[in-house]
């Protein structure tokens, strides 16, 4: 979405707010498999002393999947965004976003900080065991038959052998 900033971006004290279904589609990849749609951005942009600052509040479900086990399941997000808006490019600053003339792209703000601060590898749960590496088993659901129960001699032997 882009919002119109025309009549704040030289009007010190104003502020322009907004509320809406953001796009956030472009988010997905890596472990997250897709965003759910009905997401939601609120917040605004305020000139205070000829500064833009971006402020939003967004709650969206990401449908994930988990890095070890691969089972998809659904992870909802809140973000807080600050940035400062400015009329040229700062390659330095990833806080800062260039208007693009007199308005901006939220969506685009938004998605950033989303790729930026998801984690890469989410996990369904923090202890999921994963997938047997030989047979493919979900070992949550329990141990698979590649693993008979170590006779507790031989596992005092394997612990001197390493
Ligand atoms: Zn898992
Ligand atoms: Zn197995």
């Amino acid at each position: 979405m882009q919002l119109d900033l025309r009549d704040i971006i030289n009007a010190p004290g104003e502020a322009v707010s907004f509320d809406y279904e953001p796009d956030l589609s472009d988010a997905a990849g890596g472990c997250i498999v897709a965003v759910k749609p009905g997401a939601k951005a609120k917040g605004s942009v305020r000139n205070s002393a000829g500064v833009l600052y971006f402020e939003a509040d967004v709650d969206a479900v990401l449908e994930c999947a988990c890095a070890r086990c691969l089972k998809e399941f659904e992870l909802p997000v809140h973000r807080h965004i600050h940035a400062v808006l400015s009329e040229g490019e700062n390659e330095d600053d990833p806080d800062v976003y260039a208007l693009s003339g007199e308005s901006v792209d939220v969506d685009e703000i938004i998605l950033t900080d989303f790729i930026l601060n998801t984690d890469q590898r989410l996990l369904c749960r923090e202890d999921c065991k994963g997938l047997c590496v030989k047979c493919g088993a979900d070992l949550n659901a329990g141990p698979c038959r590649c693993k008979p129960e170590t006779d507790p001699r031989l596992a005092v032997l394997e612990q001197l052998l390493e």
